[in-house]
């Protein structure tokens, strides 16, 4: 039987960045110098199938650090965390390496300035998540406030209108977030923004992919997890520019094929977080049913990388 044809358009960049590749590296050359069991507090970034990987070669992965013993290293994950967090880690005497990505540190950097500066802080990102957690948790509790959309604007409460600075989460929808930094504005004319939009390039980069691949395909397909916030803002920007079907899939096996039933052309992407074999897996299992021609659609080039710290570097 013939198998019905189908253009894939594989969106680049995709996939893994910079920050996610790092803190990979830093759990494995933790387990490769200090040995089984080395701890990692939170997952070290969003994805079950890096998670299980690691925890195969021989990580623990825990959510608060009183889970770890004293005498293992512990790692904290590419999303950052509260101050407290090393504070105690310190206070036990523990080897601890943080993975945070160098991108969240410069928010958390600039958070710390602003406020040393006698701002007060407004924070635009999701309640709950680890990153915005870390980031709150740079200055005393109650200091920095959150809003997550334009309307907690109208009702944040602020101890003096004109000395005010905002940072934001990183993976967040570049669109939205102008709609919510313009109401910021209009209410706090005098409040000061990043040096930098804090918005990740990743994150920009995989945004603007989509937002040129989603026209053109009857679907969209986002590999990624549930708890990847830039994963899940990559489904809302392909369903806002243009493509009726978008969906997150964490492995081929969740692909609802009823659904892309009479479907001619597909967009695929992957959040940072996800790895590149769950891509070509997703591919497969397309190439399985269809008569597949892949047209990759580069909207930018990434050269970014980071180095891991010294402590688990090779000496040269
Ligand atoms: S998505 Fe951006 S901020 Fe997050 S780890 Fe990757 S590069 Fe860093």
């Amino acid at each position: 039987m013939t198998k019905p044809a189908l253009t894939l358009y594989l969106a680049a960049p995709r996939g893994f960045c910079a920050g996610v590749d790092r803190a990979i590296k830093i759990v494995e050359m933790a387990i490769g110098k200090w040995g089984a069991p080395v701890y990692v507090r939170h997952e070290i970034v969003h994805n079950k199938f890096v998670v299980d990987s690691l925890r195969e070669k021989g990580a623990v992965f825990v959510e608060e650090l009183d889970e770890c013993p004293d005498d293992r290293p512990v790692i904290f994950s590419a999303h950052g965390v509260p101050k407290s967090v090393p504070a105690a880690a310190e206070a036990r005497e523990m080897i601890y390496v943080d993975a945070t990505c160098p991108l969240v540190s410069k928010v958390h950097i600039e958070a710390q300035r602003h406020a040393e500066a006698g701002l007060q802080m407004i924070m635009i990102g999701h309640k709950g998540h680890p990153e915005t957690i870390g980031t709150m948790g740079q200055l005393p509790e109650g200091e920095v406030l959150l809003v997550e959309t334009a309307a907690d604007v109208a009702t944040v409460e602020v101890r003096d209108p004109d000395r005010l600075a905002y940072v934001t989460q990183t993976t967040l929808s570049v669109d939205d977030t102008k709609g919510i930094v313009a109401a910021l504005e209009e209410r706090f004319p005098n409040i000061i923004g990043p040096h930098k939009e804090d918005i990740c390039y990743a994150t920009t980069n995989r945004q603007e992919a989509v937002k040129s691949v989603a026209p053109k395909a009857d679907a969209l397909l986002v590999v990624g997890a549930p708890n990847s916030s830039n994963s899940r803002r990559l489904v809302e920007v392909g369903a806002k520019n243009g493509c009726d079907y978008a969906q997150l899939v964490q492995r081929a096996e969740n692909i609802d094929w009823r659904a892309l039933d009479g479907i001619r052309s597909v967009a695929i992407t992957a959040g940072a977080s996800a790895p590149e074999l769950l891509v070509n897996e997703v591919i497969d299992a397309f190439r399985e049913r269809y008569d597949v021609t892949v047209e990759v659609v580069e909207t930018a080039v990434e050269t970014v990388e980071f180095k891991v710290p010294r402590v688990l570097r090779q000496p040269a």
